[in-house]
C-alpha cells in the first residue's frame, strides 16, 4: 500500500501532458493538445488532453481519465503499479511496507516477468564490464565493433558468461523463483527437470518497452562455430510478443517526434551505429518482416517512415512487402538502397557518420519511383511482365487512404512507365472494385486494437459508450430519463461548482452549495451519482470546495471515469478543446448558467415529486385510517402545487 500523502504528491506532480507525451506526439490545438490515439485505431486525431484539467479523453474510442488512469491502461499496470511508474518518474519516493515472500508472489505476472528480465539485463551488464571474462570477450569485441563506452552502456548491452549455470546460480541465490526464469525464456528446462542458461557466451542485447523496461533479449554468439546459430532471441511470453516491438524505439521515440521521421533498419547492430553516428530516430523490426502492430507504433510518432536496406535482391524483396503495409497505414514511405553488400552498420564503418548522414539524404527515393524502377528492372523488354509492373504498381497505389497522394502518385507512375493517365487509373478503379467486393464479402468488423496490437476485449465490450453503460436497465425509459438528468446535475456541479452564483443573495457564493442544498431530501437513485454527491456534500458541509481531481483521480474507478466523461462532454471541452462542431455550446451555456443550475435541480426535484405523488396515491388507495388519510391528502396537495410551480419555472426557463 501507498501511503495517501504520497498519493496526493504523485498526483501533484504528473502533469498529464508529460505522462501521455511520452507515448503520444501531442500537437497544439488551441489551448488544448490533440494526437492519434494509442487505444484504438485512428489516423485522424481525436485524442484530445486538457493539461488545465489534467485528463485526457479520445472522441474516438470514449476512454478518458487522468495520468495514473492513463499509464493503467496504456501499460495495462494496475493501480499502485500506474503509481511507482509516476513516482519513478517524477523522482517521488515511495514508502511502502515491507512485503512478504507471499506478497512478492502475489504481484502481478507480468510484473514478475518484468522484474526478472529487468534483473537480467543488469547481471549480463554487470558480466560484461565486470568479470574477466566479460571484458576480454564481450566488450572487446563492442569495442572492435567501434561502439563507444557510452552508446554501450545506453542500449545496456551486456554479456552472458560461458557457463551452462551462471546466470540461473544468481538468480536462485537472489530469490528469484524458477517458474519466471523459465517463462522469459533465460533459462530451459529439460525433460529430466533440470535446467541450464539460455544466453550462453553472448553479447546481449536488451529490447526495452516503451517506457524503457526490457521485455526480452537477443544474444549474438562469439564463436566461429558454423553449428552454433549467430542470434539467440527471448521467446515469445506474456511480456514479450515479438510482432509487437520495435528495437530501439525507447531510444528513439523523442527523435522520431522531432524529426517527425523514422528510419527503419533491419538489425540491432544497425540501429546502435545509427545512434551512434547521431541518427537517434532508428528503429529495427529486429529480422522480421514488418507486422501491422510495428506499424502501428511507428504510427503513433511520425507518419514519415523510412527503409533503409542494402541493396541485394533479398533486401529489395523485403522492401517491397514492408511498403505496401505502411502505405495502407496512411504512411509517407521512402527508401534508400545502400551498395551492394552494405548495411547501414557497415556503410558507417567503412565511411564515416556525415558521409553516411549525407547518404542517406542523397539517395532518399520515394516508394513510386522505387517500385516502379525495381519491376522495371526485372521485367526487362517482356510485355507480358512489364503489363503485371503496371498492376503491381497500382495495386500499392491503391492501398493509400490519401486521394490526394493517389492522384500524385498515378502522374508520377505515369510518367515512369510512359503509360497514359487515364489507363492507370482505370487499372485502378477496377482494383478498387474488385477489393471491396472482397470486402464486403467477409469484411472483418474494425475492432479496437490495443497498443501491443490485440484487440483488446475489454475495450471492445466498452466502446460502446458511457451513456449507454450507465444506463441501469434497457428498455426503462422512466429509470434511463432519470439517471441522465441526475448525471446532468453531477454535471453542472463539477463544472461549475466553484463559479460565483452571481444571482444569489451572497453574490460570491460558489454554485456548489446552492445545488447541493436544493437537492437535500432527495436519493440520487445513480449509485455513482449518488457516491459523487456524497463526497461532494462532505467537502460543502466542512465549507471546503474539493478540486475535481478528487473525482477525476478518485480510486474507485466509476467515480473516475463518470468524472472524467463529464467533464469532458461536448458542453464543457469546447473553448479549451477548441472543436467548431463543440464550440457553440459553451458561450451560451456559461452566460446562462443561473438558468442552467436552476434547470438542472428543478428536473431532478419535479421526477422525484411525481415519484412521490404516485407513492402517496398507492398508499391512499389502501389507507383506511381517516386521521392518516388526511396527512396523505395534504402531503398530496403541497407535492401537486410544488409539482405546478416547478413545472412553471421549468416552462418558463425552456420557453425563454
Ligand atoms: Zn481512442
Amino acid at each position: 500500500m501507498i501511503k495517501q500523502d504520497i498519493v496526493d504528491k504523485i498526483l501533484d506532480a504528473a502533469r498529464i501532458e508529460e505522462v501521455v507525451g511520452d507515448f503520444v506526439e501531442l500537437k497544439k490545438r488551441g489551448s488544448s493538445l490533440i494526437g492519434l490515439c494509442p487505444f484504438h485505431n485512428e489516423k485522424t486525431p481525436s485524442f484530445n488532453v486538457s493539461v488545465s484539467r489534467g485528463i485526457f479523453k479520445c472522441f474516438g474510442c470514449g476512454v478518458g481519465g487522468d495520468a495514473v488512469r492513463f499509464i493503467m491502461e496504456h501499460e495495462k499496470y494496475n493501480y499502485p503499479e500506474a503509481l511507482r511508474y509516476l513516482a519513478a518518474k517524477y523522482h517521488i519516493e515511495v514508502i511502502e511496507t515491507e512485503q512478504t515472500d507471499e506478497q512478492i508472489q502475489q504481484r502481478d505476472h507480468r510484473e514478475s516477468l518484468m522484474i526478472v528480465t529487468n534483473w537480467a539485463g543488469n547481471f549480463f551488464v554487470e558480466a560484461l564490464w565486470e568479470t574477466p571474462e566479460g571484458q576480454a570477450v564481450g566488450l572487446s569485441y563492442f569495442r572492435e565493433r567501434g561502439y563507444r563506452d557510452d552508446t554501450i552502456r545506453k542500449f545496456g548491452l551486456g554479456y552472458g558468461p560461458e557457463s551452462w549455470s551462471a546466470l540461473y546460480d544468481r538468480a536462485i541465490t537472489e530469490g528469484y523463483q524458477e517458474e519466471y526464469l523459465t517463462e522469459t525464456g533465460l533459462i530451459v528446462k529439460k525433460d529430466d527437470g533440470s535446467a541450464y542458461d539460455r544466453f550462453r557466451a553472448r553479447v546481449m542485447f536488451p529490447i526495452h518497452n516503451l517506457t524503457g523496461r526490457i521485455l526480452g533479449f537477443g544474444g549474438r554468439t562469439l564463436s566461429a562455430d558454423k553449428k552454433t546459430p549467430k542470434y539467440v532471441n527471448s521467446p515469445e511470453s506474456a511480456i514479450y510478443h515479438k510482432s509487437n516491438v520495435l528495437y530501439g524505439l525507447f531510444f528513439a521515440k523523442k527523435a522520431i517526434a522531432q524529426a517527425d521521421k523514422c528510419y527503419l533498419v533491419e538489425g540491432y547492430a544497425d540501429v546502435i551505429a545509427m545512434h551512434q553516428a547521431g541518427v537517434e530516430n532508428t528503429v529495427s523490426s529486429s529480422g522480421t518482416s514488418l507486422t501491422e502492430g510495428q506499424i502501428k507504433l511507428i504510427s503513433r510518432f511520425t507518419k514519415q517512415v523510412t527503409l533503409l536496406y542494402d541493396g541485394d535482391a533479398a533486401g529489395i524483396q523485403a522492401s517491397l512487402r514492408g511498403m505496401d503495409m505502411l502505405l495502407s497505414e496512411g504512411l509517407d514511405v521512402q527508401i534508400v538502397l545502400f551498395p551492394e553488400g552494405d548495411d547501414p552498420d557497415s556503410y558507417i564503418k567503412k565511411r564515416g557518420s556525415s558521409t553516411f548522414v549525407e547518404y542517406i539524404e542523397r539517395h532518399e527515393e520515394d516508394f513510386i519511383r522505387f517500385k516502379t524502377n525495381a519491376l522495371l528492372k526485372s521485367a526487362g523488354a517482356d510485355p507480358l511482365a512489364r503489363a503485371n509492373v503496371i498492376r503491381e504498381v497500382v495495386e500499392s497505389i491503391a492501398l493509400i487512404p490519401n486521394e490526394i497522394k493517389v492522384s500524385v502518385f498515378i502522374q508520377e507512375c505515369s510518367r515512369l512507365l510512359d503509360i497514359e493517365e487515364r489507363v492507370l487509373l482505370h487499372e485502378l478503379n477496377k482494383i478498387r472494385i474488385d477489393d471491396s467486393r472482397k470486402k464486403r464479402r467477409g469484411a472483418p468488423k474494425e475492432v479496437p486494437v490495443h497498443p501491443t496490437g490485440h484487440p483488446d476485449p475489454q475495450r471492445t465490450s466498452q466502446s460502446a459508450g458511457r451513456t449507454l453503460s450507465t444506463l441501469p436497465e434497457p428498455g426503462a425509459k422512466q429509470v434511463s430519463l432519470r439517471v441522465l438528468q441526475e448525471e446532468e446535475f453531477i454535471r453542472v456541479l463539477l463544472t461549475y461548482g466553484d463559479a460565483p452564483a452571481t444571482w444569489a443573495e451572497d453574490p460570491e457564493m460558489p454554485v456548489a452549495p446552492l445545488l447541493i442544498n436544493s437537492v437535500q431530501d432527495i436519493v440520487f437513485e445513480h449509485p455513482v451519482c449518488a457516491r459523487i454527491l456524497d463526497i461532494y456534500r462532505g467537502y460543502i458541509n466542512e465549507e471546503r470546495l474539493p478540486e475535481n481531481r478528487v473525482f477525476t483521480s478518485h480510486p474507485d474507478r466509476e467515480i473516475a471515469d463518470l468524472a472524467i466523461s463529464l467533464l469532458s462532454s461536448k458542453y464543457t471541452l469546447s473553448p479549451n478543446w477548441n472543436d467548431d462542431k463543440r464550440k457553440i455550446y459553451v458561450p451560451e451555456e456559461k452566460e446562462n448558467l443561473e438558468e442552467l443550475v436552476f434547470t438542472s435541480v428543478y428536473r431532478i426535484k419535479k421526477r422525484w415529486i411525481e415519484q412521490e405523488i404516485k407513492q402517496i396515491r398507492e398508499e391512499l388507495r389502501t389507507e383506511e385510517n381517516p386521521e392518516d388519510m388526511t396527512i396523505l391528502l395534504s402531503k398530496y396537495q403541497s407535492l401537486q402545487d410544488a409539482l405546478k410551480l416547478i413545472g412553471e419555472k421549468l416552462g418558463t426557463i425552456i420557453l425563454k
